[in-house]
């Protein structure tokens, strides 16, 4: 190979530092995706003809009204209504200044508040869906991280910069793109420097002070402290004079949305609201829903949670999730585009089964994902279960459709039962495709014909069946001698064709002992 060095040629300065690492047994520094190597060669120009492509069009060109955001998110959430109008409305003036930052950089320098976000609601009511939904149809990287992971100072590697460093990771190395993403923080009630039976929590309020920072406006370095590999590129870059591409990220322009369950809150609320508002009802009359409370949460009220005055400053677009009903639930099922029953369809279409679903039986699913209190992920929970034998038995009985009725999501494993035993004939018909499978490919593969008689065939099918293994497995366990077998016998006698009686499936030791035997009579 050209680039192979002669032995005994001075090592590069990389290979060197490689070396070192390894003795060091640092490997766990390395950065996951190690930064390519600079090209040693100047990049070759595009293809003249070829418009490169400009990675910021579609910020460029951002012209979506709230309306037009709020109609997409419509397709794939449901609900959520009121967070679905404000997060259009942040995101439409968050990415048309940028835009116009974009045309007319003097604009940048303009005092500007940024429409970071706070999402309050309950887990898997739609927060990071939005966001991931919104991302997409702006064409902006999206990262989502969960705050707890920073809280602990001091733990190598975890430091808040991380999230930007992911960003750049999001937009494929583009750094340009990256400065205009969207950074998702969940569980930011987690770092509020609530007093714990000790005293104060310290690190939830040196976290939030470093997001501030991130939040408003710094210069982030594309290196993390322990990417000790790239940050030596970077200076042997330098040194060689060679253009060391950008080395830090603007935070100028992220949007920053943080959500959280904000657990607590409700009942501090509850109390202020309670002390000072006397006959604050719900919106129907009754007592007030956990919701309406978040609702009334106001800066004071995150400040004695727990957060920086500073930081809950930096968070002034606030908007609350509501858990999610069964009837939510069912209708994510029916009417959200790309939901959780896609998938599944697709997943059995994958084997060429076509799963339907009564009407009933979503409604069923709906009910018992509810009961899991997890918002929508229940849907997941529940579904997995149901499906679980399903998916395992189905693909290898030829059975091509499957009808979800209430009883299949209440009894799956009995509707299971019911099927392959009122099926038989069509699993049968499937192992005996499989059979002449195997057939084919051992001559394909040994160049010897090979034949299942009738008897044969219904002894395999029979012992598949009550050892619980697929024809191929079975056969393959069963007759390992065989391919052996034959061929000798195929020298012995110039056979070419053999067919397998249930004899030789019953027993194969004796009954290729007995043909080899043959053959060499026939031979002698
Ligand atoms: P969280 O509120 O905890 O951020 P997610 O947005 O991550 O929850 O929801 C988990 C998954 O559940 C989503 O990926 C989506 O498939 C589904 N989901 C949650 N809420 C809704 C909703 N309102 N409409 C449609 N799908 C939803």
């Amino acid at each position: 190979m050209s680039d192979e060095k002669p032995e005994g040629s001075p090592k590069s300065i990389e290979e060197q530092l490689r070396e070192m690492l390894g003795k060091a047994n640092l490997s766990f520094m390395m950065p996951q995706q190690p930064p390519q190597p600079a090209p040693t060669e100047p990049p070759v120009p595009e293809d003249d003809d070829e418009e490169p492509v400009d990675p910021l069009q579609s910020i460029r060109e951002f012209d979506l009204k709230p309306r037009d955001v709020r109609d997409y998110l419509d397709r794939f959430v449901i609900e959520q209504g009121e967070a679905k109008k404000v997060l259009s409305v942040a995101i439409c003036d968050h990415y048309n200044h940028v835009r116009r930052c974009i045309e007319k950089p003097e604009l940048q320098e303009r005092e500007y508040a940024k429409h970071n976000v706070l999402l309050l609601g309950p887990t898997g009511v739609g927060k990071t869906y939005l966001l991931r939904c919104i991302a997409r149809l702006i064409g902006v990287p999206f990262v989502k991280a969960d705050a707890t992971k920073f809280s602990e100072t001091g733990y190598v590697g975890h430091d808040v910069e991380d999230l930007v460093r992911d960003l750049v990771k999001a937009a494929d190395d583009n750094v340009d793109l990256a400065q205009y993403g969207i950074i998702f923080l969940d569980e930011i009630d987690k770092i509020a420097a609530q007093s714990t039976g000790g005293g104060k929590d310290v690190s939830g309020r040196g976290v939030q002070i470093n997001l501030l920072k991130l939040m408003e406006e710094t210069d982030a370095s594309l290196f993390s402290q322990t990417d000790i590999l790239g940050q030596m590129q970077a200076v042997m870059d330098m040194q060689r004079g060679r253009e060391a591409g950008k080395r830090t990220i603007n935070t100028r322009h992220i949007l920053f949305i943080v959500s959280g369950a904000f657990e607590g809150l409700t009942e501090q609320v509850q109390q202020r609201v309670s002390t000072s508002q006397i006959g604050f009802t719900g919106e129907r009359g009754g007592a007030p829903s956990d919701g309406e409370y978040l609702r009334l949460a106001g800066t004071r009220d995150f400040i004695d949670y727990g957060f920086e005055p500073e930081f809950i400053g930096r968070l002034p677009v606030r908007v609350v999730c509501d858990p999610l009903t069964a009837s939510d639930l069912e209708a994510i099922m029916n009417k959200a585009e790309g939901n959780i029953l896609d998938q599944y369809v697709g997943d059995f279409d994958g084997y060429g089964i076509g799963l339907k679903f009564q009407s009933e039986a979503i409604k069923a699913i709906a009910g018992l994902a509810q009961e899991e209190k997890t918002g929508a992920r229940g849907l997941t929970t529940v579904l997995e279960k149901v499906f679980r034998d399903f998916k395992f038995e189905l693909p290898s009985t030829g059975i091509d459709e499957l009808e979800i009725s209430p009883l299949a999501i209440e009894a799956p494993a009995k509707v299971l039962k019911d099927l392959l035993k009122e099926k038989v004939s069509v699993r049968h018909e499937a192992m005996q495709a499989d059979i002449a499978a195997f057939a084919r490919r051992f001559s394909e593969e040994h160049g010897l014909k090979l034949t299942f008689n009738k008897s044969a065939m219904q002894r395999i099918i029979a012992r598949c069946s009550e050892e619980d293994l697929t024809v191929r497995t079975w056969i393959e366990r069963q007759l390992h001698d065989l391919e052996y077998a034959l061929k000798l016998i195929a020298r012995n006698t110039g056979k070419d064709s053999f067919t397998v009686t249930k004899k030789l499936i019953d027993n194969p030791e004796k009954d290729l002992a007995d043909r080899i035997a043959a053959s060499f009579g026939k031979d002698g």
